[in-house]
């Protein structure tokens, strides 16, 4: 491994980062909302219905990384504004991805935490912008990306002077085609062993189906993951990206129920 002087275990405790009153790394944070913002009525009624089954925390994405030029690529700064009344209506800070080295600054004015993508995680001129900052960023393993380039990214960060990073596992490709993607869960405990920052995981990425989300949930916890982010939409067959994916809030709700259940478990076992 090479040197990994801010990201590595010389620094002796494990570090928690908070996020409004969130906090990363102390107990088990739950993330949820749609994978785009659609429109008010669809993010604000998808976060309350999220917050109601016990989230700590809101995503949406304003931008999206889409395969294809002709897929929906989010409503940009309208988004935001959006993800604004839906912190105000419910209370839970949001997450967001951004894309762009000239979007940074004025999307962290609105946003409490800022998600790198798998597509941007070696994107070195997004890693040093966002480091400059002190917000809070969401750095996603690459798709194609070993522990030590991941680990290697979150330090970027941190060179430019911010220390508040969190992973998250989404997901690797692999031979596999009946998931989207390998959700690694070996790679919790293994990058907790590399670093002192809070890791979570994505299992909706990190498989890309319904009926897979809450078993890999659960694993995470078991794996020791600090937390998941999960979509949901109010209408998953309505979605404008990933329906496929997308977890009702009534399922949502007894997933929650669930995880929770085993994460206190694992509290325990400390
Ligand atoms: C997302 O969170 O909507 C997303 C695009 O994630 P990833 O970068 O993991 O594909
Ligand atoms: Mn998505």
């Amino acid at each position: 491994m090479t040197n990994l002087k801010l990201v590595g275990l010389e620094k002796k405790e494990r570090t928690v980062i908070s996020v409004g009153n969130v906090r990363f790394g102390e107990g088990f944070v739950i993330i949820a909302g749609p994978c785009s913002v659609e429109s008010e009525e669809q993010m604000v009624e998808t976060a309350l219905a999220v917050k109601k089954a016990g989230a700590d925390m809101l995503r949406g994405g304003a931008f999206k990384p889409r395969t294809s030029p002709y897929a929906f690529q989010g409503l940009g700064l309208e988004g935001l504004k959006i993800l604004a009344k839906a912190r105000e209506a419910t209370g839970l800070p949001f997450a967001t991805e951004v894309l762009d080295t000239r979007d940074v600054s004025w999307v962290a004015e609105f946003a409490d935490m800022i998600q790198i993508g798998a597509r941007n995680m070696q994107n070195f001129s997004l890693l040093k912008e966002v480091g400059k900052l002190q917000k809070p960023v969401l750095l996603k393993r690459g798709m194609y990306s070993t522990l030590e380039e991941w680990m290697n990214c979150a330090e970027y960060i941190m060179n430019e002077g911010n220390p508040n990073v969190v992973l998250c596992e989404r997901g690797i490709r692999s031979f596999e085609t009946y998931t989207r993607n390998t959700l690694d869960i070996s790679a919790v405990p293994a990058a907790k062993e590399l670093s002192h920052l809070p890791v979570i995981t994505d299992p909706t990425h990190g498989t890309g189906k319904v009926s897979l989300i809450e078993p890999m949930s659960l694993a995470s916890a078991a794996a020791g993951s600090d937390g998941i982010i999960i979509e949901v939409h109010r209408n998953p067959a309505e979605a404008l990206s990933d329906k496929d994916q997308a977890l009702t809030p009534a399922q949502f709700s007894v997933l929650v129920r669930k995880v929770r259940a085993l994460a206190k478990f694992m509290e325990g076992m400390k």
